[in-house]
């Protein structure tokens, strides 16, 4: 007798209907956390949140860091034989989780002045979003301090933004998306 998996389109929101075919189609194979460079800093892999999604269980993958630690480098995705947007699929988790209000607060503020920075400056200005990031986090901040402090004596971090102008449909798109 033959045993068949249901996959339970119907509990995903609408939002993951255009991924739904090919995230059916995962023959977890693996490449996708191999090729991860984050893996390593991820409670659950890429190949295990495809894993979550196809079995409709989207609350799972939500509660996973694995998105916040997503670098959107597409190694993923290029390198998927079924063709699977993985880094597609984390966008849309980190949407979700911003709507859902379960965002990890740490990871949406480092996400916010990411987002600024580049709409503002054309590019990351690291000093500053290293400065938001930590001064939330003062332990943290004292912690990390010496190491900053090494790197500023070493011209590794600039003091100024460099600023770059950016295509107004960069700009546009960016717009579209906060
Ligand atoms: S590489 Fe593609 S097919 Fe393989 S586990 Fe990852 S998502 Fe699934
Ligand atoms: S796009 Fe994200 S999930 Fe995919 S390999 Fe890069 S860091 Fe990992």
């Amino acid at each position: 007798m033959e045993t068949y998996i249901t996959y339970s389109r119907a509990k995903l929101p609408e939002e993951w209907e255009p991924f739904l075919e090919k995230i059916e189609g995962c023959i977890q194979c693996g490449v996708c956390s191999g090729s991860c460079p984050s893996v390593q800093m991820m409670d659950i892999t890429p190949r295990q949140i495809i894993h979550l999604l196809r079995l409709g269980r989207e609350d799972e993958a939500l509660a996973a860091n694995t998105m916040w630690f997503c670098a959107s480098c597409y190694s993923c995705t290029v390198r998927c034989p079924m063709g699977i947007e993985i880094t597609e699929v984390m966008a849309v988790l980190r949407n979700r989780a911003i709507e859902r209000g379960i965002a990890e607060p740490r990871s949406l503020r480092a996400s916010r002045a990411f987002v600024e920075q580049i709409t503002h400056y054309g590019r990351i200005f690291e000093l500053e979003l290293l400065l938001r990031a930590k001064l939330a986090y003062p332990l943290s901040l004292m912690k990390d301090l010496p190491l900053g402090l090494t790197l500023l004596r070493k011209g590794k971090i600039n003091l100024k933004p460099d600023i770059v102008k950016m295509p107004q449909r960069l700009k546009d798109s960016i717009a579209k998306r906060l």
